[in-house]
């Protein structure tokens, strides 16, 4: 009981001297920091969190119109990827496929599934790889992980060859999986050099990846990655050999 009431009045005391730290806050009142407009808006969240809520740009919803209305591949012709049961898959040869619309700051929802049928010898990078470009520069790592090494700013979840992953949290190949970005454009001066860097936030299958980190500059497969000065940009999917799958794509612009 002792203990109790000294954990009450220690309490108590912290909350009373947190309540008087600034001495200014004796001539306010409660609704002086009270916010009220502009109203927040409503957004009706999808049935779960996978399904885009009201406000969401719809990049891909499993129908070959939706491919042909929002993608095309990299010479703006119609993208070579095929539509098969709610999904676009890579077909090796035909490049990457790219957003018709160019992005700045967004939040991302994307479905990613590894070839189920696994080449026993393919390995490390060979299984399963594709990628996501953020303002088609900034690669989020695809890759078929599931018992899979490669090195580990190259695996599922990494931006390539800049941050690796904060776990391995891949699937089996052949079963879906979900990768959640929050992104942030790189801002630059009037002189073309970086303000801030591009910043990123992922989740894959729900579990954190990435956590708000700052991108050194665009992808590089060899080198050290260097900003260049650059506007809107599509969202681009990479074609790597693999026939790795994609589903549901959707955006909120931020
Ligand atoms: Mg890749």
């Amino acid at each position: 009981m002792k203990r109790i009431l000294l954990g009450v009045f220690v309490l108590g005391s912290i909350t009373a001297f947190a309540q008087n730290q600034n001495p200014e806050n004796a001539k306010m009142k409660p609704e002086m920091t009270e916010f009220w407009d502009p109203e927040v808006a409503v957004v009706t969240p999808g049935e779960n969190n996978s399904n885009a809520p009201a406000d969401a740009v719809i990049l891909f919803d499993g129908t070959p119109e939706s491919l042909l209305q929002n993608w095309t591949n990299s010479k703006g012709e119609a993208p070579g990827w095929s539509v098969a049961d709610n999904c676009v898959t890579v077909v090796k040869g035909t490049g990457t496929i790219n957003s018709k619309a160019s992005f700045e700051d967004f939040q991302l929802h994307i479905e990613w599934r590894s070839p189920a049928v696994v080449d026993p010898e393919s390995k490390s990078q060979g299984r399963g790889n594709s990628g996501i470009f953020m303002q088609e520069r900034y690669e989020l790592q695809v890759l078929d992980n599931y018992n899979n090494r490669t090195y580990r700013n190259g695996q599922a979840g990494s931006f390539y060859k800049q941050h690796p992953p904060l776990v391995n949290v891949c699937k089996k190949p052949g079963e879906w999986q979900t990768y959640d970005v929050i992104y942030t454009a790189p801002r630059f001066k009037a002189d073309s050099t970086v303000f801030s860097p591009a910043r990123a936030t992922v989740l894959q299958n729900g579990v954190l990846v990435q956590n708000n980190v700052s991108l050194f500059g665009p992808t590089e497969y060899i080198g050290i990655p260097k900003y260049k000065a650059h506007g809107p940009a599509p969202l681009v999917l990479q074609d790597h050999g693999n026939p790795v799958s994609y589903r549901n794509i959707w955006l909120r612009k931020l």
